[in-house]
C-alpha cells in the first residue's frame, strides 16, 4: 500500500513553521517513514513541475505556512488546493495573517519605500525598488507581483482544517499527523487545539484575582516582574484571556506576558475580546484618568493584533493610497 503523501510549503512566514516540524525530535523518526513527502523546500529538493504531474487529490495533506502576499504565492497555493485531499492552515501566519499582515496597516507603497529607501539600515542609492518585470539583455526578468493586501489562506483556497501557533508546537503537529495516519481526524473546518482561552491552562491562573483593578498599564522592559504573579494582577499586559490555549505558556514560564501567538479562540476577534477584557478592569470613571491608563498601550494595533489582523474585524486600514 502507497504512503499518504505530505506536502509543505512555505509562503510569507519566518520559517519557524518549518522549524517546529523539527522540533518533533525523536517522533519524526516515529512519523516519518509512514509518509512519502513530496514537497518541502525548506528541507529537500523538489521541483513545483513534480507537483503539476500529480493527479488531483493525489496528495494526502498539504501543510501550507504563511500569509499570501504575491502572485507566485497564490499560485503554489491554489496548485496545492487542487493536488490535495486535505488543506492545513499551518501556523498563525497561514491562519489568520500573522505578523506580515500588520503590513495591511499600511499601503504597499510605503511598504516598499520603507523597506527599500527610507529604513535607516538600507543603502540604496539609485532608489531601485522590484519591478515585476524587468529586461536584462536578451533576457526578460519576472518577479511576483505583491498583492495590495496580505490575505490568510482561507482568503485564497478552501482549509480543511487550522493549526494555529507561532509556530505550532512539535506535540500539536505530531497529534494532527497522528490523527491523520490514524483516520481519527475531526469534522473538517475544525482547529486542531483547545478552544479554551489561555487564561484558563495559565500557571499563573490561581493568581489572577477575580477582581482586577488597572490603574496603570506598565511595558514588560519598565518593571521586574513578579515571576509567580498574573500579568493582568501586575498592570502587566497580556493577552491571556483573548489567546487560545495550547501552546503550554512557554513566554510565562519565561516570565514574559502572552503577546496572543495563538490567535483568538473559535468566534471571537481577538482585539476586541482583549480591548473588552480590559475595558472590564480599567479602574476609573474618570475620563482624563482612563485616557491616562490607556496612554500606556503604545501600539495599539500591534498589541491587540499582533498575530491576527489578517483575520480581524479591522482586516486591512483603507487610506487614499489604498
Ligand atoms: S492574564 Fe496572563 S498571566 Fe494572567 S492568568 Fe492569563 S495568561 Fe496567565
Ligand atoms: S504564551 Fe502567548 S505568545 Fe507565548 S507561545 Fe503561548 S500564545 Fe504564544
Amino acid at each position: 500500500m502507497s504512503k499518504p503523501k505530505v506536502a509543505v510549503s512555505w509562503n510569507s512566514s519566518c520559517g519557524g513553521c518549518d522549524e517546529s516540524i523539527v522540533d518533533m525530535e525523536e517522533k519524526i523518526l516515529d512519523i516519518a517513514p509512514k509518509l512519502e513527502f513530496v514537497l518541502w523546500p525548506c528541507a529537500m529538493d523538489f521541483k513545483y513541475q513534480d507537483i503539476e504531474k500529480l493527479a488531483d487529490g493525489d496528495i494526502t495533506v498539504s501543510l501550507i505556512n504563511g500569509a499570501i502576499q504575491n502572485s507566485e504565492q497564490e499560485h503554489v497555493v491554489k496548485l496545492l488546493r487542487k493536488k490535495s485531499n486535505i488543506v492545513v492552515a499551518f501556523g498563525s501566519c497561514a491562519c489568520f495573517g500573522g505578523i506580515p499582515s500588520l503590513a495591511n496597516l499600511t499601503s504597499l507603497q510605503r511598504m516598499f519605500e520603507s523597506s527599500y529607501l527610507s529604513s535607516p539600515t538600507v543603502v540604496n542609492e539609485e532608489e531601485i525598488t522590484p519591478v515585476a518585470d524587468c529586461p536584462d539583455g536578451a533576457y526578460q526578468l519576472f518577479l511576483p507581483e505583491m498583492h495590495r493586501s496580505v490575505s490568510t489562506l482561507d482568503m485564497i483556497c478552501k482549509v480543511d482544517y487550522y493549526l494555529p501557533g507561532c509556530p505550532p508546537t512539535a506535540k500539536m503537529i505530531a497529534n494532527a499527523l497522528t490523527a491523520l495516519l490514524e483516520g481519527t481526524l475531526p469534522a473538517k473546518g475544525s482547529i486542531l487545539a483547545s478552544d479554551k482561552a489561555l487564561c484558563i491552562s495559565c500557571i499563573r491562573n490561581e493568581t489572577k484575582p477575580d477582581s482586577i483593578e488597572l490603574k496603570e498599564i506598565k511595558r514588560i522592559h519598565e518593571v521586574i516582574a513578579d515571576p509567580e504573579l498574573c500579568f493582568l494582577a501586575q498592570g502587566i499586559l497580556c493577552m491571556g484571556p483573548a489567546t487560545r490555549d495550547g501552546c503550554e505558556y512557554p513566554c510565562i514560564k519565561g516570565n514574559m506576558p502572552c503577546t496572543g501567538c495563538m490567535g483568538p479562540v473559535s468566534g471571537t476577534d481577538q482585539g476586541a475580546k482583549m480591548i473588552g477584557s480590559l475595558g472590564g478592569i480599567i479602574s476609573s470613571d474618570n475620563t482624563d484618568e482612563i485616557k491616562s491608563i490607556i496612554s500606556g498601550i503604545v501600539d495599539p494595533a500591534g498589541t491587540f493584533y499582533r498575530y491576527s489582523i489578517g483575520a480581524s474585524l479591522l482586516g486591512r486600514k483603507r487610506n487614499k493610497n489604498g
